[in-house]
């Protein structure tokens, strides 16, 4: 019974020190630049589709009769200005009913777990995305040096390539975009105005994030299979308007400007896509002949 009871004192404490450093993990966001910090003001897209965004860091947010949905959250300090663009679109904050995220970096992470305390919306992610969301980026292959650069948070609904998420009037179908994290995604979905309908395409571009080869990162062995598949995948989808996880990657400020009239065939823009899409590939075929460094 000594031994057992010894056995279990020695446990508690080594669980009790773990609990310790788990609590004191510090998020600490890695760097920020000013285009991702800048307030933006936010805009009609399409139908009910909304830049809510940062300069940079873009946030969509898409309202239906029964609630609306937020796509990305920016960075920590990023919860304030998306609070205060949905509501300068005449929007309830506290009607957010789901929450989404085109990949776990910080800098679409950042705001996550706080808006979803603010707003109790659930939240649903890719499932191979999961395990980093839980811990706050630490676990990522590339941004994992890091540490802990966003606050964990826990997904209520994992999604499988090709799932719908319905909310009101909206489907949107989730696909599996892998390469840039595990888990990256876009959401294909179409919104209506008084006019026309308009299919969307929000992707997650496959830029690559690790300075090492591919063949040295034995935490993600299928990387470059990934990056291959989300490629080949993302040449064949058609859309009316494209849009992606930063402001820069569809080249918003050539297409929009502040106070402009709704205009969603400003973001009509299939030759953009194409040539983002061709100069990732070029990007991933250069990577493919970079070797593992010898130690
Ligand atoms: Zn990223």
């Amino acid at each position: 019974m000594f031994k057992c009871s010894l056995h279990n004192i020695v446990l508690a404490t080594i669980l009790s020190i773990t609990s310790l450093i788990v609590k004191a993990q510090k998020v600490k966001e890695p760097k920020t630049t000013a285009e991702w910090t800048r307030p933006y003001q936010p805009f009609r897209i399409a139908g009910n589709l909304y830049y809510v965004g940062t300069y940079d860091l873009a946030c969509y947010f898409i309202t239906t009769p029964q609630g609306n949905i937020l796509i990305n959250t920016g960075l920590a300090a990023s919860a304030t200005q998306i609070k205060n663009n949905i509501e300068t679109l005449g929007f309830k904050f506290n009607d957010t009913k789901i929450l989404l995220t085109t990949q776990a970096h910080y800098d679409h992470m950042g705001a996550m777990a706080a808006i979803k305390k603010a707003t109790g919306a659930q939240l649903m992610v890719d499932e191979k995305e999961a395990d980093v969301l839980a811990t706050g980026g630490s676990s990522d292959y590339a941004l994992g040096q890091y540490g802990t650069s966003f606050k964990p948070v826990k997904a209520d609904r994992l999604l499988h390539g090709g799932d719908t998420i319905l909310l009101g009037n909206m489907q949107l179908v989730m696909l599996h975009h892998p390469g840039h994290t595990k888990g990256s995604c876009s959401f294909l979905f179409t919104v209506k105005d008084d006019q026309r309908s308009y299919k969307v395409l929000i992707a997650n571009m496959p830029s690559i994030v690790t300075d090492k080869a591919f063949a040295a990162i034995p935490t993600y062995p299928a990387i470059a299979g990934d990056y291959a598949y989300t490629l080949n995948a993302m040449k064949n989808i058609s859309f009316d308007i494209w849009l992606a996880s930063h402001a820069s990657q569809f080249k918003l400020h050539d297409k929009h400007q502040p106070g402009d009239a709704y205009n969603p065939a400003a973001f009509k823009d299939q030759q953009g896509y194409d040539d983002a899409i061709s100069d990732l590939q070029r990007q991933y075929d250069e990577k493919m002949q970079q070797l593992p460094a010898v130690k």
